[in-house]
């Protein structure tokens, strides 16, 4: 079909995941089909007037699999085709959706164009998936713009079953709904019913006088330690003692609190001597860590650690990452893991 000049367009691409699947009728397994044949699948996409071009990992991979080689693969994707689409959808497996999302949103600084990640939990080539609703949707985010040409959602967003979600903000809750993802400490930035309703006030808009800076650098050696009551010295020392380890994600108690036990503190400080970034975020899935609340989270300021506010650990992990990617000291690192790069966290002062 001939396409206007002006029409919008999306770039899909296409990293993997069960909504890019199909049953065998044979043997009833679930396969990957190839995504030339999306339009067999979801016919109705024929009826946006779009110009919509797709891009396929080959061979697209279960998002367990997802790396940060990946992640730079795919902002070199978004990179190279920026000047000539309006948005990009991300087709991705939904088990570390959160984790791509949060990374992207450090990768793509100051993004002018929406980037939304979408999956399902059931294939596209099922009759009650849910893949065609989210896919559709999110195609219509990622084109969907003012009306003076500027795009309404310029960030790396989540779609999934109804809700626009901030990507750094989203956590994956449910295996087996349709509504797997939640965004606790961040309201929806859209809602999709009858209409798609956008929160415009909560978007963040980029700097107009900056291009997009692709940064492609992460570096791994970060490691999530989960307290829990009766966890063992030993086990924390050797935790921290990993060769290599340069950040730590601590996570805490309720409002960032830790046992008070002596040998915890020293050790945490040591750590932080030793040039370890470790940061504090709550087990909790909702909230914020407030480190002067209690004697015991204040224990921890004083060892060194630093506070991670109302992050999300998919979030503080891939933070980490980039920031220890771009080389930069540990003071440098806990100075920006305490400010907001891309909507990532609220600050206690902004409460
Ligand atoms: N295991 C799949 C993946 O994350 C599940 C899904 O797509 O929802 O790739």
């Amino acid at each position: 079909m001939l396409m206007p000049d002006n029409c919008p367009s999306v770039l899909l691409i296409y990293t993997g995941g069960t909504i890019g699947m199909i049953e065998n009728p044979d043997t009833g397994a679930l396969e990957t089909f190839n995504f030339d044949q999306l339009l067999k699948h979801v016919p109705e996409l024929k009826r946006f007037n779009y110009r919509i071009s797709s891009y396929q990992f080959n061979p697209p991979i279960d998002s367990s699999d997802m790396e940060p080689s990946y992640w730079a693969k795919i902002v070199k994707i978004i990179h190279y085709n920026y000047d000539y689409f309006d948005g990009f959808v991300i087709l991705h497996g939904t088990d570390t959706m959160a984790y791509t999302a949060s990374a992207l949103s450090f990768m793509l600084e100051n993004l002018s164009k929406p980037v939304i990640l979408t999956g399902a939990q059931l294939p596209i080539g099922t009759l009650r998936t849910d893949g065609k609703e989210n896919l559709i949707t999110s195609i219509e985010i990622a084109a969907a713009k003012h009306p003076d040409g500027t795009p309404i959602v310029p960030e790396v967003c989540i779609f999934f079953e109804n809700e626009l979600m901030r990507g750094n903000r989203t956590t994956k809750i449910n295996a087996e709904n349709f509504n797997a993802f939640r965004s606790f400490n961040y309201p929806a930035l859209a809602k999709a019913g009858i209409h798609i309703r956008y929160n415009e006030h909560l978007i963040r808009q980029p700097d107009p006088t900056r291009p997009m800076k692709p940064h492609y650098l992460l570096d791994s050696n970060v490691v999530v330690l989960t307290l829990f009551p009766g966890i063992q010295e030993s086990i924390v020392h050797s935790v921290l003692h990993v060769p290599g380890l340069k950040a730590v994600v601590l996570k805490t108690f309720g409002s960032g609190n830790a046992p008070q036990k002596p040998w915890l503190i020293q050790q945490l400080k040591e750590a932080t001597g030793r040039g370890i970034v470790i940061i504090n975020i709550t087990q909790c899935q909702s909230g914020a860590v407030e480190m002067k609340r209690y004697e015991t989270g204040l224990q921890l300021l004083q060892a060194g650690v630093v506070s991670g506010y109302d992050s999300t650990p998919e979030c503080a992990v891939t933070k980490l990452m980039f920031l220890l990617g771009h080389g930069l000291s540990q003071d440098e690192i806990r100075h920006r893991m305490n400010s907001c790069l891309a909507g990532e966290i609220t600050k206690e002062d902004e409460l």
